[in-house]
């Protein structure tokens, strides 16, 4: 069958070895070997960012980068908690929907989905309540921003407020800096930029985050205290998704193989540089500067009077599957993302086809 090339924000295109990594021997969840599968990603997630597992820990969850976040917001946060939530896009509204549906105490920052985090409102929120803990996107998929999470690591450090981070769109690529920015904890998942199958996801979680009485589980199935517990003692508390499991090792091996973290993002870096360019040549306006964007993916604006439904079937025709804006700027916008098994070549020859339509 043709490959379609996957230029959507996950999941993404696999490669032949973590493909054929599906098609491993069945396998009870219950078994040595199992848990033998099970240490080795939680080892591997935290060598991408050079963890120690003394401080650190990944736990690991059946589901996708959702369920990663849902148990981390609803972990963490102690019963007398309250949450600071950060919104420049859905992802933002999609922690205070979380937030609403459990009933926790908190209260959201607000931005128009065009703009930076403003660490200047931040700053003065923080100053006037008594937060427990911040909620924040690193890359926001909605408009390929990548978040300040620097700047934004210093106020929660000043005020002593622990960092909850949605790393789903970052994890693998962009940088992280867990000791420096004091991270709680992040959500992430397999099938983005560590080209994994999807229905594999985890939490990076400091140990001493957990480590707390006041903090009850809210739910039964993502609560992280019970996981971890059960994974260093060589267990896990339900049945995993072992197949997704052995894909997301053997990504981890390639991830490791083809030079880790910086390399995964100078890879991305490049890519995105032919689409930004090559877009750019055929007067396809980029919706954000280069360097307010991930390396993972950026928006563009939608080619005068071309709506998005005839773009995405015309590229789709030439084996290309793009993805639509989200929200209120559906009807503007279009974007791009670069991770996956996909080559330079599959790239320009992208250009080649947005010449023809266009
Ligand atoms: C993809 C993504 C998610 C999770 O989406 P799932 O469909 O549950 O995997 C969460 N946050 C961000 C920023 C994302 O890009």
């Amino acid at each position: 069958m043709k490959k379609e090339v996957l230029l959507n924000p996950g999941p993404v295109n696999l490669s032949e070895h973590v493909r054929k990594a599906l098609l491993k021997p069945d396998l009870c969840h219950r078994e040595p070997e199992f848990i033998e599968l099970q240490n080795s990603i939680r080892g591997k997630l935290l060598e991408v960012y050079d963890l120690d597992p003394g401080e650190y820990a990944a736990v690991l969850l059946t589901g996708s980068g959702t369920a990663a976040l849902e148990a981390m917001l609803t972990s963490l946060l102690p019963a007398d908690g309250k949450l600071l939530i950060i919104e420049n896009g859905v992802y933002g509204e999609r922690i205070t929907r979380v937030a609403e549906i459990y009933r926790m105490a908190h209260q959201t920052i607000r931005h128009d989905w065009l703009q930076g985090i403003d660490t200047g409102a931040l700053q003065k929120t923080l100053s006037k309540n008594d937060f427990s803990h911040i909620a924040v996107i690193h890359h926001e998929t909605t408009t390929g921003r990548l978040n300040n999470l620097s700047d934004i690591a210093t106020v929660c450090a000043d005020t002593g407020v622990e960092l909850l981070v949605d790393g789903v769109s970052s994890f693998g690529a962009e940088e992280l800096k867990f000791r420096e920015w004091r991270i709680a904890a992040c959500a992430a998942t397999a099938n983005k930029c560590l080209h994994g199958v999807p229905g594999a996801s985890f939490v990076i979680v400091k140990r001493s985050a957990l480590d707390n009485k006041k903090i009850k589980s809210r739910n039964l199935y993502l609560d992280l205290a019970n996981y971890l517990q059960q994974q260093d003692a060589n267990g896990t508390p339900f049945t995993q998704s072992v197949q997704c499991f052995y894909a997301l090792d053997e990504a981890l091996n390639e991830f490791f193989d083809t030079g880790g973290r910086q390399a995964r993002q100078e890879l991305y870096q490049k890519r995105m540089h032919i689409v930004r360019h090559g877009l750019k040549d055929a007067g396809i306006r980029p919706l954000l500067e280069e360097t307010e964007c991930s390396c993972v993916l950026n928006a563009f604006h939608l080619p005068e009077n071309t709506p998005y439904e005839y773009l995405h079937d015309e590229l789709k025709k030439a084996g290309f599957v793009i993805y639509a804006g989200q929200g209120e700027l559906a009807k503007k916008l279009f974007r791009i993302s670069c991770m996956g098994d996909i080559t330079e070549e599959e790239l320009e020859r992208l250009i080649s086809v947005f010449d023809a339509i266009k």
